[in-house]
């Protein structure tokens, strides 16, 4: 007998496709069973009731439905809420569910660890562990809106622990599950996939038509800054990142949203300024800046509102789309890594 099969590991073609052609069930069995797991959330086949009996007597044997626990939840004086999850192995993951004027944004991890080693990061100090399957990142939306309410998350960004490109067929299939309408049901345009700047894979999102907005890390203008503060950069340099963005704006139709983090004294220069605004000549895109959230030992300074607005003037005044963004959670550091760290420094 095959082990039985986690129903959170398939998306829901996936589904529809193991209780057909595995399990010999009729067409539609399984994608009435994928929407009722993933539209109404029912985790437990046997609560299923809408499905035959007969269904669910050959479902019960065959398959599984998983669940991560949440260990740890700190909250912002903001409504910020940072969340630690426990896979199976032991090993954990972080969450932030950061709440807005019209929304609610679910921060999701792809990995344990990260083998990208951006300096500004506390998480790509301590290098990868492992990839998240599909069901560990499909189970960091069911334990967020167990905790948040029924259709209270209404944003999800892959912006947490690891770098999703890196886990690619993964992301790609749970992004397919995330925007189904037998799925999550997440509006396409509310699903963001946010990347060091992987340029190959960039190119691929855009070539496999991925339902998902894009982010990008840029955070400098020159490749002597970036190398040093995003290793990735040496593989793939910034001339070919953007080279890479406009292939992907071009075939998608979509707009590449920039994350600049200023970091005082190393990329918050009027030069960067213009040098940046050169970069994105023409590129159908906005600037997100973010002033970085200082961690003990972090090797860089936030800088003062002072030259932030004259670094956002500058971009506005040459018509690029820039909002600055605030820091989230500051009182919790809600940076990426820094409760999994703080965790595993704990004493036991
Ligand atoms: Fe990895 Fe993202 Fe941290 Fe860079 S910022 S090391 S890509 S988790």
């Amino acid at each position: 007998m095959p082990p039985p099969a986690d129903l959170k590991d398939l998306t829901p073609a996936e589904i529809e496709q193991y209780c057909s052609l595995t399990l010999g069930l009729r067409p539609g069995a399984g994608s009435r069973t994928a929407a009722l797991l993933y539209r109404h959330r029912i985790e437990d086949l046997g609560s299923m009731t809408s499905l035959s009996r007969r269904i669910r007597e050959v479902l019960t044997p065959s398959c599984t439905i998983s669940r991560i626990v949440v260990e740890r939840i700190e909250e912002s004086s903001d409504g910020t809420r940072k969340l630690l999850y426990r896979l199976h192995d032991g090993n954990a993951v972080e969450g932030v569910l950061i709440p807005g004027r019209d929304r609610l944004t679910l921060c999701i991890s792809t990995q344990v660890g990260c083998a990208s080693g951006c300096l500004f990061c506390l998480t790509g100090g301590a290098g990868l562990v492992r990839n998240l399957s599909h069901a560990e990142i499909v189970n960091q939306v069911f334990a967020a809106t167990a905790l948040a309410g029924p259709d209270r998350i209404s944003n999800l960004v892959l912006m947490g622990t690891g770098e999703p490109l890196s886990n690619y067929d993964r992301v790609r299939r749970f992004i397919t599950t995330a925007t189904d309408h037998s799925g999550l049901a997440f509006s396409t345009k509310r699903v963001t996939i946010s990347t060091c700047g992987l340029a190959p894979m960039i190119e691929r999102l855009a070539d496999d038509d991925v339902p998902a907005s894009l982010a990008v890390s840029l955070n400098a203008t020159t490749d002597e800054v970036r190398d040093r503060i995003m290793p990735v950069n040496k593989v793939y340099p910034i001339e070919q990142l953007i080279g890479s963005l406009r292939y992907y704006a071009a075939k998608s139709g979509r707009t590449v949203t920039i994350e600049y983090v200023l970091f005082k004294g190393v990329n918050d220069s009027l030069e960067d300024a213009h040098r940046l605004i050169r970069l994105l000549k023409d590129l159908p895109s906005m600037v997100n800046l973010l002033l970085f959230n200082p961690f003990p030992g972090a090797p860089f300074d936030r800088p003062d509102a002072e030259s932030v607005a004259v670094f956002r003037d500058v971009l506005v005044r040459n018509k690029i789309i820039v909002v600055v963004r605030r820091s989230r959670g500051r009182d919790i550091s809600a940076a990426c890594g820094q409760l999994r760290a703080r965790q595993q420094a704990a004493p036991k």
